[in-house]
């Protein structure tokens, strides 16, 4: 797992730095640099950055597995003291894998404290998209165009406004638009909630089985649209076919989400992203049914394909064999490793997960200690009527106090729980090989004994054992495993698997 580590330069990194620099793909960076990157540059820059560090400046290395694979900064501007500006650069190798937005969201969280400053700006060339999407994921908002100095060509210059630390996408509302009155009803009660940011209500459900409640159609989304206008919040729906994003986008929908049952099936994710191409609208992808990463993770490519750029993903809990309290059952875990690997933000369905109302709190804790980026939660103006879900929605009212006893926690040090989170669901599997390992070694250790009865052969043959257990400890020194830990590990091994064949043997 590739966590990226800040850390301060040291005159250590000379050649480091240096190769850094030499390395970097310049296409973007200011002209500032030299290039070819000399020691006296090195010199100089270490120099300068020694004595900035902390008052004018903040500046560090981004690692990787203990490698400088980027540099990163925000230096304060001469002519405003309270405003700084982000500086990055990253070997081309690890573009793509989220490595600078993390970078950014931490060097921005360092140089808000240490630096004391209230603005952070960025200047950015206009074709450089993929960082023009690292300023935005970390909160950075365009702020003019502008031709300035040092920099080659036009440039979109952003400024953030930084989103509170623990600041959180709160999606509430019905399972499904049932009437006017509810919707609107509804979303004026969510509208005094000062943490709902949208508004969701499904317009078509899919349902278990056939003659249930399927959702009000066209005439839901004019009520949904209604409920827009008089509440404030923009909203968002889920869409399973093409007709569906059709019609969502002619009533202003402004997000729409695609269904665990729809994310199972690549065929109906396609017709959606075909529908989607050229309409760049929010799309959250919930996961599906099945606890099946790379399904979910096909499907973020299918729209990623299509052009959309503001994707989410949605964890709404897994169908799983095994009892237990939950409608849907969360491995955490899956989740985790989506956002590792695709670096999207993500929201917890906790209602579809709980399928209860008292599972509720605990889980959209839980959630909030893993640092996801939002709660969806259902709410029902009343929801003991509701005609889908009813079982799991709470009133605006519960979902006030719900919210209220909620422990926003700082997104940073979530990340730190998620990323261990996902390092302990690792070291889970592999420990769970390693016992598989052990169980087929001694199955085998069995057979040689089953083997050695046949043939007379005695049980422990001390020249080859010694041999063996050398090979292990200089292989093992190779891999970085001290002796005593090879030793302790094969010895036990060892005299499992002659006890094992002795008994076989019959010599216990
Ligand atoms: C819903 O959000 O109401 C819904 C049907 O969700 P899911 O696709 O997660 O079952
Ligand atoms: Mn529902």
């Amino acid at each position: 797992m590739n966590i990226v580590v800040l850390r301060k330069w040291s005159p250590t990194d000379k050649a480091e730095l240096i190769a850094l620099c030499n390395a970097v793909d310049r296409t973007y960076l200011s002209d500032r640099m030299p290039f070819p990157y000399t020691e006296e540059d090195a010199d100089w820059w270490l120099g300068m950055v020694r004595l900035n560090e902390g008052k004018n400046g903040v500046f560090r290395a981004i690692t990787v597995d203990g490698r400088i694979i980027g540099s990163v900064s925000v230096e304060r501007n001469s002519d405003n003291r309270k405003e700084g500006e982000l500086g990055y650069m990253l070997l081309t190798e690890h573009w793509s894998k989220g490595f600078a937005t993390e970078a950014v969201a931490q060097i921005c969280e360092i140089a808000l404290h240490e630096l004391d400053l209230d603005k952070i700006t960025a200047k950015v060339y206009e074709p450089n998209i993929a960082s023009i999407k690292v300023l935005e994921k970390n909160g950075f908002i365009f702020e003019s165009h502008g031709v300035t100095a040092d920099i080659k060509q036009a440039v979109k210059s952003v400024r953030t406004e930084p989103l509170p630390d623990n600041a959180q996408y709160i999606i509430a509302g019905p399972c499904s638009v049932e009437s006017e009155a509810q919707i609107i009803a509804t979303a004026k009660a969510l509208a005094q909630i000062p943490q709902v940011t949208m508004l969701r209500g499904g317009i078509w459900k899919p349902r278990t089985r056939p003659g249930a409640f399927e959702g009000r159609g066209e005439e839901g989304l004019v009520w949904l649209r209604e409920a827009k206008h008089e509440s404030g919040l923009p909203t968002a729906t889920e869409v399973a076919t093409p007709e569906h994003v059709e019609l969502a986008l002619k009533y202003d929908v402004d997000a729409l989400w695609i269904g665990a049952r729809t994310v199972v099936n690549p065929f109906s994710v396609q017709q959606l992203a075909d529908a989607l191409q050229g309409v760049d609208v929010p799309v959250y992808v919930k996961n599906p049914v099945s606890p099946d990463l790379k399904l979910w993770i096909g499907a973020f490519e299918r729209f990623q394909k299509a052009g959309i750029t503001r994707l989410s993903a949605i964890h709404r809990g897994f169908s799983y064999y095994k009892e237990s309290p939950y409608r849907n059952y969360p491995m955490w875990e899956i989740p985790i490793e989506l956002t590792r690997q695709l670096n999207v933000p993500l929201i917890t369905d906790v209602s579809h997960i709980c399928g209860n109302r008292e599972l509720l709190l605990p889980t959209a804790q839980k959630a909030l200690d893993l640092a996801t980026d939002g709660l969806m939660i259902e709410c029902h103006i009343n929801p003991d009527e509701a005609l889908t879900d009813a079982q799991q929605q709470i009133t605006p009212e519960a979902l006030k106090s719900l919210l209220a006893s909620l422990t926003f926690r700082s997104k940073q040090s979530g990340k730190v729980e998620r990323d261990l989170a996902g390092l302990r669901s690792e070291i889970d599997d592999i420990d769970s090989e390693l016992l598989q390992l052990l169980a087929r070694r001694m199955e085998v250790s069995a057979q040689i004994g089953e083997y050695k009865k046949l043939n007379n052969v005695a049980v422990v043959q001390m020249d080859r054992w010694k041999k063996i257990l050398d090979d292990h400890v200089s292989t093992g020194a190779e891999m970085g495993l001290s002796p005593i830990l090879i030793n302790k590990v094969f010895e036990a091994i060892h005299q499992e698997s002659i006890e094992r064949q002795s008994r076989i043997m019959g010599n216990d």
